[in-house]
């Protein structure tokens, strides 16, 4: 008997979008390419089941090694929780580990500056630590109506989409321990 498992390696969804697309009269030859490398080497990798990063659903994953780099991500479909499917962010997940478009740089305008400079990412940390440092020294109010209160009020911090539940966990525990009460963030955490 097949299993879905078995059926979701043999056929692919990769196939289905490239015959859409050939129907559609787009030029597959170097899509068609790389897609048959990865499913060469997702069949001599080294298969490990993942759980998603992202959020609290906790989708199994299966994570491709080959020659010591992950491949591919994709849906474990032995996963009682997801089944295979992955939401449109964790189906990204191997972006995580392989993108050329990641931003190594970031443009900063100076005060009363007209002019974007292009700065390294590390200077930005920098400049931000100094910043929240700065600001929560001015700012940071240890007592309030005779009690001990030692919050930063004019910090605030909104977590997006793409960070992990780890860093979520991390940047929390460091936010709290500034004294920051102010904390959203975009994801389901
Ligand atoms: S982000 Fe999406 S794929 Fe990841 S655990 Fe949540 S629902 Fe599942």
């Amino acid at each position: 008997m097949i299993t879905r498992r078995d059926f979701l390696k043999k056929s692919g969804v990769a196939v289905a979008g490239l015959t859409v697309a050939s129907v559609a009269g787009v030029n597959l030859t170097p899509v068609r390419a790389q897609a048959s490398k990865i499913q060469l080497q997702v069949k001599k990798g080294k298969q490990v089941p993942a759980v998603c990063p992202y959020c609290a659903v906790g989708c199994g994953m299966i994570s491709t090694e080959y020659e010591g780099k992950i491949i591919n991500i994709e849906g474990n479909p032995d996963s009682p929780v997801n089944l295979g499917s992955l939401c449109p962010k964790g189906a990204a997940a191997f972006q995580l580990v392989e993108n050329t478009e990641r931003q190594t740089k970031v443009l900063y305008r100076a005060p009363h500056s007209e002019e974007w400079e292009e700065k390294p990412l590390d200077w930005a940390m920098k400049r931000v630590a100094e910043r929240v440092k700065e600001t929560r020294d001015q700012f940071f109010i240890e007592r309030a109506d005779g009690k001990t209160v030692n919050v930063a009020p004019a910090i605030a911090s909104l977590g997006g989409s793409t960070m992990e539940n780890e860093w979520n966990y991390i940047h929390q525990k460091l936010m709290r321990a500034l004294g920051v009460v102010n904390m959203e963030n975009q994801a389901r955490i």
